[in-house]
């Protein structure tokens, strides 16, 4: 069997997904979309989780959050400073990291493993851009949020957008075992589109 058939990836329906209801909605997405679920729970982190979901000590990480934060302000022609005074991409994104933290921790999430075909880069196309104002109807995120991070700096809290899914192999393995243990995980059974697709 292909590696690339048997790929695997996190998506957690984020606690605005959770509180509005949302979470079947994202699953019945990803079903239909081919990719076979092989562990479902639904999980209150703390914060202690939540940190090793979004650790500060990658400091490539906090900068690439940053810099992206910053090229929205560009975009939009705004002063970064009004919000975080001179402080680098590497210090914004440790906020905006925190700020997550705040998020994922104030509620229940639902945390799916999915396996299929690129099953990594197919979970990010369907859940759209990171940004919901950017992200394209039809897509998860495009459907469901209308939030920016114009609105969500402002507030000092983290986009709402609805899901988090992993952003590479590197992270889907990372992730896998940071939110599930092996026995929760259910891979020994057939969905009938494996034959119809694939055989
Ligand atoms: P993802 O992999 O698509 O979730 O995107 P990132 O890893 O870049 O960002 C992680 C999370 O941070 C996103 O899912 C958003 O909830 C939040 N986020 C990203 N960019 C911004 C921003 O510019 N401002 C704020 N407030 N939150 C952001």
């Amino acid at each position: 069997m292909n590696d690339l058939q048997k790929e695997t990836t996190v998506v957690l329906v984020k606690p605005d997904g959770v509180k509005r209801g949302l979470a079947g909605e994202v699953i019945s997405r990803f079903e239909k979309m081919g990719l076979k679920i092989i562990a479902l729970k639904m999980v209150w982190a703390d914060k202690e989780m939540a940190a090793k979901h979004y650790p500060e000590s990658r400091a490539d990480l906090m900068k690439a959050i940053g810099e992206k934060t910053l090229a929205t302000y560009e975009k939009y022609g705004r002063d970064p400073k009004e919000e975080f005074g001179e402080l680098s991409a590497q210090k914004i994104g440790r906020m905006v990291n925190k700020w997550n933290i705040d998020f994922i921790t104030s509620g229940p999430v639902v945390a799916i493993l999915l396996e299929g075909a690129h099953a990594i880069d197919n979970v990010r196309a369907l859940a759209g851009n990171t940004l919901p104002v950017f992200a394209a109807p039809g897509t998860i995120r495009g459907d469901f949020s209308i939030d920016s991070p114009a609105l969500a700096n402002a507030k000092h809290r983290a986009v709402r957008n609805i899901i988090h899914a992993s952003g590479n192999p590197e992270e889907a393995k990372y992730e896998r075992q940071l939110w599930f243990r092996e026995g929760e995980v259910v891979d020994n059974y057939k969905r009938t589109d494996e034959e119809i697709m694939f055989e």
